[in-house]
């Protein structure tokens, strides 16, 4: 179901319970600002979540609240897992879907990195 994508966060949320080591995950990367893992129902060959370390419910919270260093550092880790996982050169998506039209289902912000394999026009429907 998704989810409005505003606050408050909840604290019980998928995500925060893998940041504080309560559930598993596949890691690929952390840094500082932020955590990556496998999707647990990946849509492509390629399918690695990026979420913030910090608290954030959705894009439109995170732009909103986070300071410009965990702006930067976020996206800059996003660019970084890309490259680690050699998807520069045949290309590759990111998506961050927010709220209710977005269907956002984890409210914690994330944004998805698709690839491995040509990914087709940028909506299915
Ligand atoms: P969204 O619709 O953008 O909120 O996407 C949520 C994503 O989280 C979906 O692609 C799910 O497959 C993924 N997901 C949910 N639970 C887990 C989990 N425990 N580990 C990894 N990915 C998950």
């Amino acid at each position: 179901m998704p989810v409005a994508g505003l606050g408050p966060y909840d604290n019980s949320n998928v995500f925060a319970r893998i940041l504080r080591g309560e559930l598993p995950c596949q890691k690929i990367y952390e840094d500082e600002y932020a955590l990556a893992f496998h999707d647990i129902n990946p849509q492509a060959p390629v399918h690695v979540l990026v979420i913030p370390k910090t608290p954030y419910v959705s894009l439109a919270d995170f732009t909103a609240q986070a300071n410009p260093a965990e702006i930067a550092g976020f996206f800059a880790a996003v660019g970084n897992v890309a490259r680690q996982l050699g998807l520069e050169a045949p290309g590759y998506r990111i998506l961050a879907n927010m709220g209710g039209h977005g269907h956002q289902e984890v409210p914690h912000l994330h944004v998805h990195i698709f690839g491995g394999r040509p990914l087709g026009p940028m909506l299915a429907v």
